[in-house]
């Protein structure tokens, strides 16, 4: 059996961080869904598909000449590393995530990451949808403001300017679609670990995840 961790928590979280980081201390692949979604959304939107679209966006989700070298992820020989980071790109993701045809068509590709010695996966559904037999399942969470700060700082440290309040209204708008859709909403698995890191060091919330897969 290949050991899976899943961190899965709302936008901002810091999941990405958190998940790269206690990969790194085990060895183990990282699985960035929402890069998927990102992607997913970039692409139909660039084929002129409606995101509204389910089938269609599904078919171009299904097609994807994607693949992650070094960190970078490559979109038909294009490196769209940035542009997937950007937050246009993020609502885009949310919306077509919201289609089950879409989820479907990435559902394989991501259990396909599973690899020796192991895997680190964060998204919205890892612990609940995608890797159900989880060893281990996190639920990162942080308060609205948090993540809006991290945000913001993030994006004025690469130069780019931005405003909190409508940072703040753009996580909390994307959450909550992300929260209310009917396929595979973002909640806690059951048998989830809660973590609001809020207060916490990246290595304060490290440690404690590391200690957990360590029980
Ligand atoms: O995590 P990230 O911000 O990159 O995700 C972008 C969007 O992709 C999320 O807002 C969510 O709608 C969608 N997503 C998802 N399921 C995942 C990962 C991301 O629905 N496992």
């Amino acid at each position: 059996d290949i050991p899976v961790i899943t961190i899965d928590g709302p936008t901002a979280s810091g999941k990405g961080t958190l998940a790269d980081e206690v990969a790194h201390q085990l060895g183990y692949i990282v699985l960035d869904s929402g890069a998927l979604y990102r992607t997913a959304g970039l692409a139909a939107f660039r084929a002129g598909v409606s995101l509204d679209d389910g089938p269609g966006v599904a078919r171009i989700a299904a097609g994807l000449d994607l693949h992650f070298r070094k960190g970078r992820a490559i979109l038909q020989g294009e490196d769209i590393s940035e542009l997937l980071r950007e937050e246009a790109t993020g609502l885009m993701a949310s919306q077509v995530a919201a289609h089950p045809e879409v989820r479907q068509a990435l559902h394989q590709l991501q259990l396909d990451f599973r690899r020796l010695p192991g895997l680190v996966a964060d998204g919205r559904d890892m612990g609940t949808a995608v890797f159900p037999d989880a060893g281990l399942k996190v639920f990162l969470t942080a308060s609205a403001q948090t993540r809006a700060e991290r945000r913001y700082k993030q994006l004025i440290g690469k130069g780019i300017s931005a405003n909190m309040e409508s940072l703040r209204a753009d996580l909390e708008a994307r959450d909550a679609r992300d929260k209310g859709r009917a396929a595979s909403p973002l909640k806690p698995a059951q048998d989830a670990q809660l973590l609001d890191n809020s207060g916490q060091t990246i290595e304060e919330s490290k440690g404690l995840v590391l200690g957990w897969w360590q029980e």
